[in-house]
């Protein structure tokens, strides 16, 4: 979609409520919160640009597109890495092993995934389950930008190193010294953890995992004390 038809259809108020919606350096930036049903259709717009896209050559390996999935109107919003063979062939978000740790691991702080959003920083399988490489995560990041200036999250848990440099602009070797400490990235606090997947494989990190969690559950309470 060009941009000016994309600002004519983001300034739909019968679409999207009062927020006024405009496209700066392909970025959607709101002045207002919107309403449910106008985040669900805009990510929609989203997610069919996505599933069409052919930016890097993941495209020619993915069996299926992973955009994201979950409540458009979360507080927290969880960040994973790249898809992997399970999510590949179901087109969704952590329904692997790793998958079922992280509802675990949901669960056990009072949350389900319907409370969360989550969605990865590459929306298309790196063979093999392999690293993402730089030029695929260029080619790729715009589309997770965009998907947090519409459901504008407070709190965002990054999984793993790649989730943690992309959203912090830091390098991925600094995950070590980031993890567990919430950083503030454009107002929204950013608290890194492990991947799920590096947990199935290092059980004597889940300790520190946990500690993370306890806090994630902690910066969601005060938020709320805030707010309410
Ligand atoms: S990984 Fe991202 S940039 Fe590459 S083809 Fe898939 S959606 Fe496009």
């Amino acid at each position: 979609m060009k941009n000016d038809k994309l600002k004519q259809y983001f300034k739909s108020e019968e679409l999207l409520g009062r927020g006024i919606y405009w496209v700066e350096n392909t970025v959607i930036k709101t002045t207002s919160n919107v309403t449910k049903e106008g985040k669900v259709k805009v990510l929609d717009e989203l997610k069919n640009e996505v599933l069409r896209c052919k930016k890097c050559e993941l495209h020619k390996t993915r069996n299926k597109v992973v955009f994201g999935e979950g409540n458009p109107n979360c507080v927290i919003m969880l960040v994973g890495e790249a898809p992997g063979r399970e999510e590949d062939l179901q087109g969704r978000p952590f329904v692997g092993e790793a998958g079922k740790l992280l509802d675990k691991m949901l669960e056990a702080i009072g949350f389900s995934r319907e409370d969360v959003y989550i969605a990865n920083v590459l929306k298309c399988r790196p063979p093999g389950n392999r690293d993402p490489l730089p030029e695929e995560i260029r080619a790729c990041k715009d589309y997770l930008m965009r998907q947090i200036e519409i459901i504008k999250p407070s709190i965002i848990l990054t999984l793993g190193k790649f989730a943690t440099s992309v959203i912090l602009d830091k390098s991925r070797y600094e995950f070590s010294r980031l993890r567990g400490k919430i950083c503030d990235w454009k107002g929204i606090k950013v608290l890194p953890t492990f991947h799920p997947a590096a947990l199935l494989r290092h059980r004597g990190w889940k300790k520190e995992a946990w500690e993370h969690l306890k806090l994630l559950r902690r910066l969601y309470d005060e938020r709320e004390e805030r707010t309410n």
